[in-house]
């Protein structure tokens, strides 16, 4: 995908300095957009994201804000306003999948620190954002969830439950903020990137790919689609979950 479907636009993603928020910046600033990236700690990674973002022509950015961190969400918002004064689209994307554990071994603070970054994070990104859409433009906010949000995972119930909320707090806003801003959920299946090769056990990923489509989706299956809701041919969708999951939904 490339050229102009996104030229003008001032997208803003969340957690874009690896995988999947990376490969939406990318594809955002391949198809003209202009783009700002968050990141929490990996600055060298976000400052890779931004040189590639620039080779298009564009012009891009990156911001450390800890997803969940009111202040950080605050100071982005700031930051935002300074360099695109106004904008077009919100990815929320940045999120955390947690330690694999039975419920009884969940402890409180992994349940809270899943919950800041993965429901709080979008809630304030959400709030302090939704004042810089562009007033005379039709606006797009993009929730990252999954679709483990509706098949469910055994050991993974604060991840499942994080993401569920996602899913209604998509459905809320779309109510709230329609027509001037659409609000739709994407919910990846298992897609190669470091949250899944990294973070879980070999025997995880192999299980990962005993899906219909026999494989794990890579990064580009989902930028795809966030180009199309970000575009002017995703202006009829309102609400809606889309899930490019590799038929692992029906698992
Ligand atoms: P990765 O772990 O590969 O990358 C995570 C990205 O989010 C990084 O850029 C990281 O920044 C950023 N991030 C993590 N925590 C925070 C935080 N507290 N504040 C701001 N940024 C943060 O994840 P994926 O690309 O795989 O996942 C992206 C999204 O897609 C997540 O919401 C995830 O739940 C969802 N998803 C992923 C699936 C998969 O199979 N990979 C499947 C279904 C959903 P830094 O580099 O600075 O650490």
């Amino acid at each position: 995908m490339k050229g102009d479907l996104l030229k003008g636009s001032r997208c803003v993603v969340t957690g874009a300095s690896r995988g999947i928020g990376k490969a939406i910046a990318e594809a955002f600033a391949k198809c003209g957009a202009d783009v700002l990236i968050t990141y929490v700690s990996n600055k060298a990674k976000a400052d890779e994201t931004v040189a590639e973002m620039e080779k298009y022509g564009v012009n891009a950015y990156s911001f450390r804000c800890d997803a969940g961190n009111e202040e950080d969400t605050k100071k982005l918002a700031g930051y935002i306003k300074e360099v695109f004064g106004s904008i077009d689209v919100l990815v929320n994307n940045a999120g955390a999948i947690g330690e694999e554990a039975p419920i009884t071994q969940i402890t409180s603070d992994e349940w809270d620190r899943i919950m800041r970054v993965d429901v709080k994070g979008v809630f304030l990104a959400t709030k302090y954002l939704v004042p810089l859409f562009d007033k005379d433009r039709t606006g797009k906010i993009i929730n990252i969830s999954s679709e483990l949000s509706v098949k469910g995972r055994a050991n993974y119930t604060h991840y499942t439950a994080a993401k569920g909320a996602v899913n209604a707090m998509t459905r809320s806003l779309a109510l709230e903020l329609a027509p001037h801003i659409l609000v739709n959920t994407v919910a990846p299946g298992p897609i190669e990137t470091d949250m899944i090769l990294q973070d879980m056990s070999s025997e995880w990923v192999e299980k990962e790919k005993n899906i219909p489509l026999g494989r794990l989706g890579s990064v580009t299956d989902i930028s795809a689609v966030t180009v199309l809701l970000a575009s002017k041919y995703g202006e009829f969708y309102c609400g809606q979950f889309i899930s490019p999951n590799g038929g692992a939904v029906f698992i």
